[in-house]
């Protein structure tokens, strides 16, 4: 059977909207309760009961609180998996609006409210449009997108992408305006890991820094030594960032102490950089530690992957995206983010694309991820259903579907 793809176009665009009140409804109670990474317990349930009541297959006892349901097609055939991260971030959320974060400390900074309403709205189109598909739909809601152990590397080894043959999700941007789409072929986030490193020296009196080894001072010189690796020492045309966001040390003005911590994360966008990064780091740590008589234990985090978008993938969006949206809304994306998205572990085992959603209202100052005042414009949720609705159809129709 064929489709008009004009009639389709507006019967979802119908559906979206009479739909739209309770998908704002939904991202606006995720946001009133936000759980942190791998404690998204309540999130899960209310998914769970979500998918219940539409009748679609769900399974909940994976990795801890990852929610996973399979709306099933007519026939047997492919399996697109839907994903969307479900963690909030502990930051205070300083918005003056009804739907603020009711859990002090705790917000969804990042967009993980909006990306699982979205989900939910495909599921409640498709169930509504009620077209017949060669193949499945696997939606994963995914915990712990924020920290590491991630949460994608953490499904994917449960199997959670098995027989799935390609994979979409989207991520808000507030950086770009409601009504646009920002797209981006090959690598879009940057390869990151995070180390911890523990500096044993040996404690004592403020006064005689002679019978001790100075952790605190051997830490203001690991930090200075470390900042300047990727200044001094990589090659400036291959992009790289060493940050330091913890550092602890002593609890008193006049006690040397036995021990500081220093955590930071590494970021690259190609392999042998992050190689080569992190053995400079760890060689500075080793002779600077050395030097002052004290050692050190290190520790570097399973690195989490570039996110690679597949060229035939993109062409898809490209297609449909192009079909309903002007030009101007399809923004090409020209650089790659040095933050780290884990939805790369997925693309290690199906070819994929994250699409950017904007979500900035029009004219507003930007609310950047991962600040106390991050908002969206929630248009950009209905505009979201819309398109991976479409793209859904499209991924399983074909030329069936003539846009
Ligand atoms: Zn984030
Ligand atoms: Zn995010």
């Amino acid at each position: 059977m064929s489709y008009n793809g004009t009639e389709l176009v507006n019967e979802i665009r119908a559906c979206v909207e009479s739909i739209g009140a309770e998908i704002i409804n939904i991202r606006r109670d995720f946001h009133q309760y936000p759980e942190l990474s791998w404690v998204e317990v309540k999130t899960a349930k209310k998914l769970a009961s979500i998918f219940n009541e539409l009748s679609i297959d769900v399974e909940t006892d994976i990795c801890k609180t990852a929610v996973v349901a399979n709306l099933a097609g007519n026939k047997s055939g492919k399996t697109l998996a839907i994903r969307a991260d479900m963690d909030a971030l502990p930051i205070h959320d300083a918005k003056d609006v009804p739907y603020a974060s009711r859990i002090p400390g705790v917000l969804h900074a990042c967009g993980h409210d909006c990306h699982m309403a979205m989900a939910i709205g495909v599921a409640k189109v498709l169930k509504k449009l009620n077209i017949e598909l060669p193949g499945d739909i696997r939606f994963i809601f995914q915990p712990c997108e924020e920290a590491i152990p991630s949460g994608a590397h953490e499904l994917m080894k449960a199997g959670v992408m098995d027989g799935v043959d390609g994979i979409l999700a989207f991520h808000v941007d507030p950086e770009v305006e409601v009504g646009k789409i920002g797209l981006r072929n090959g690598i879009m986030t940057a390869h990151c890991t995070e180390f911890q490193l523990t500096i044993h020296g040996k404690s004592g009196h403020a006064a005689r820094p002679h019978q001790a080894i100075d952790t605190v001072y051997l830490c203001s010189q690991i930090l200075a030594a470390l900042y300047s690796i990727v200044g001094s020492r990589k090659n400036p045309f291959m992009p790289a960032v060493l940050t330091i966001g913890h550092v602890d040390a002593g609890f008193k003005a006049n006690v040397i102490p036995d021990n500081a911590y220093i955590a930071g994360t590494i970021r690259t966008l190609d392999d042998n950089s992050l190689e080569e990064i992190t053995s400079q780091l760890e060689e500075t740590v080793h002779a600077l530690t050395r030097a002052a008589g004290g050692h050190y234990q290190i520790e570097f985090l399973t690195p989490v992957p570039s996110v690679y978008n597949h060229p035939d993938m993109i062409g898809l969006i490209e297609d449909v995206a192009g079909k309903v949206l002007s030009s101007e809304q399809i923004v090409k994306v020209e650089k790659v983010s040095m933050g780290g998205e884990d939805f790369s572990w997925y693309l290690e085992k199906a070819p994929g694309a994250l699409i950017r959603l904007g979500s900035r209202k029009p004219d507003a100052e930007v609310t950047y991820l991962h600040t106390s005042r991050f908002d969206i414009d929630e248009k950009a949720l209905l505009l979201g259903v819309n398109l991976m609705t479409l793209l859904v159809l499209k991924y399983f129709l074909g030329d069936k579907l003539d846009l």
